[in-house]
């Protein structure tokens, strides 16, 4: 019924819910050697000693590449230790720490593996919810198309002899009438012999499933991008494409990249880097709802601003499609062992409208910058976060991580930490807090309009830096701005300008000229004589 995770379960062969008992929890130690073997031989380590008769050895199942000591399941031993039922319910399963299976159900940790899906759950209830869900599933797809049911073998067979050939319908089609769809479609392309659009999914040849899961996500007809993007992809040739937002783009590489996929037997095979976090999300959901039930077919998103470790787990699975935003898969690459170099196709994603320069508002103190931003996320709903020396070097890292994509739109920093900020594009710079001195001032200021963009910076300013008030307005007047008012009235900036107006005149006055230099000389002879 359920395969345990990393400990041995004594498992009957008639699989009886009752008779299916997980081992309890071993010292921290011995865990954490399972676990790292676990990790590190994900592929390999299932022995014959290990495979129960009723589980098909890890090579022979349906989904070679999730072997390994996941699927652990020999009869417990003496040295196991004191058995503990299965949890029954999900709310008796802890929530997962970092790097550990998720229950595909509720989210908490994934104890178990439902040997009949391979799926992660936590209890004995989310394993029933789970292949209830599974059944429903196969149930609609019984009733759309009753000849495929159980095919999925047959889906991979399809797949496997997969070759994109132009459907007789649009090889039928005059030139002309292709070029007239064209140009009412908006499609404009560039390039050597490229091939005509579809104008159906079913001019794809794709396999049933895959035909199915178009239909359930609601794509009945293709989009232009769709159209012409797809058969292009199909044939493996290099794409450059351009589409307004919401036009059908994610798809239309999408579906080459799953048939390319498909095709594939080494894992992974195809990498999307996307500029954000959400975008990469959606890009997953979408690929995950376009995916279901095709053979082999898993993807891992790399994305910051969530924990890493269970990103490379996943990423160990034999995942055939991964999601990633630059800096978490740069991460990736140097940490990681994981072999990336199956991967055939590169899909970069980049919507440019999407990402927005943050906000970056300076304050003179820690508490300071954690009281605003989280004010500045109840107010305005905007993602905000804070940055001071309190942070550590991983929330640092985080945050950064973070700013460069696009996940936050906000952050209250304190003005050294704002230092370390240098990396990021701002869009509108916020001196909640003037700073003590015009060279910070100046440096946190020029966080805007960096690589020839336009910036805003805006500067609130009291009492409290009034010693500054004549430097700020000869700062800031030569680019035009207006000044307030009260600025301008103050009388410590005409102190300010009058003192300086004092200091100029004596400067002038001690210099040497042509004009003053016999006075000069003249002065210093006779202080000389009266000695
Ligand atoms: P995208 O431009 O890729 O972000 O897609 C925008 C939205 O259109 C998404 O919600 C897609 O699920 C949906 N979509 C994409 N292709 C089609 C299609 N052929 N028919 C209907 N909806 C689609």
């Amino acid at each position: 019924m359920f395969v345990p995770r990393s400990l041995k379960v004594k498992r009957n062969s008639n699989d009886d819910i009752k008779s299916c008992v997980a081992k309890k929890i071993k010292p921290e130690g011995e865990d954490l050697q399972l676990d790292q073997g676990r990790d590190v031989s994900v592929y390999t380590s299932v022995t014959e000693e290990a495979t129960t008769p009723d589980r098909p050895s890890s090579q022979s199942g349906p989904f070679p590449g999730l072997a390994g000591p996941l699927r652990e399941d020999a009869s417990v031993g003496p040295e196991q230790g004191a058995e503990e039922p299965v949890k029954s319910f999900s709310k008796t399963q802890r929530w997962a720490e970092p790097g550990e299976p998720v229950c595909v159900v509720c989210g908490r940790y994934g104890e178990y593996i439902c040997d009949k899906t391979d799926e992660d759950v936590c209890s004995l209830e989310c394993k029933a919810k789970h292949l209830l869900q599974v059944k429903e599933k196969e149930e609609n797809l019984k009733l759309s198309s009753p000849e495929k049911v159980g095919s999925e073998p047959e889906s991979a067979l399809d797949a496997a002899f997969y070759i994109y050939k132009e459907h007789p319908f649009i090889l039928n089609l005059q030139e002309d009438q292709i070029e007239n769809l064209k140009q009412q479609l908006g499609i404009s392309v560039q390039g050597q012999e490229v091939t005509r659009p579809i104008i159906d999914f079913e001019h794809c040849g794709f396999p049933e499933t895959l035909n199915h899961n178009l239909k359930k996500s609601g794509y009945e007809v293709p989009t232009p991008i769709q159209m012409q993007m797809i058969p292009v992809g199909l044939l493996g040739r290099d794409i450059l494409a351009s589409a307004d937002t919401g036009s059908g783009k994610t798809a239309a590489f999408l579906l080459p990249v799953i048939i390319r996929a498909l095709l594939e037997s080494r894992a992974p095979s195809a990498l999307v880097l996307t500029p954000t976090r959400e975008l990469a999300i959606q890009i997953e959901r979408q690929a995950k709802e376009l995916m279901s039930g095709l053979p082999r077919m898993r993807t891992v998103l790399l994305v910051g601003g969530l924990p890493l470790p269970p990103q490379l787990y996943r990423l160990r699975q034999h995942v055939q499609v991964i999601i990633a935003t630059p800096g978490r898969l740069l991460d990736i690459i140097k940490q990681s062992s994981v072999a990336l170099s199956g991967i055939k196709i590169v899909v970069v994603d980049e919507d440019k409208k999407l990402f927005k320069p943050p906000v970056l508002v300076f304050v003179d103190c820690r508490l300071g910058a954690d009281l605003l931003s989280e004010a500045v996320q109840k107010i305005t709903g905007l993602k905000s976060t804070s940055m001071h020396s309190e942070k550590s070097q991983v929330e640092r890292k985080n945050i950064l991580e973070g700013l460069l994509e696009g996940e936050y739109e906000v952050v209250v920093s304190t003005g050294v930490l704002g230092r370390g900020l240098d990396l990021i594009s701002v869009g509108l710079v916020v001196n909640f807090d003037m700073p003590s001195s015009m060279d910070e001032y100046v440096h946190q200021v020029g966080r805007v309009g960096r690589l020839g963009q336009n910036g805003t910076a805006i500067t609130f300013i009291n009492n409290n830096s009034k010693r500054l008030f004549w430097d700020i307005a000869k700062r800031v007047k030569p680019t035009g701005s207006l000044l307030p008012p009260q600025l301008l009235s103050s009388p410590y900036l005409h102190d300010q300008k009058k003192k300086e107006q004092q200091k100029d005149k004596q400067t002038q006055k001690d210099m040497v000229t042509g004009a003053n230099l016999m006075d000069i000389i003249r002065k210093h002879d006779k202080s000389n004589s009266q000695k």
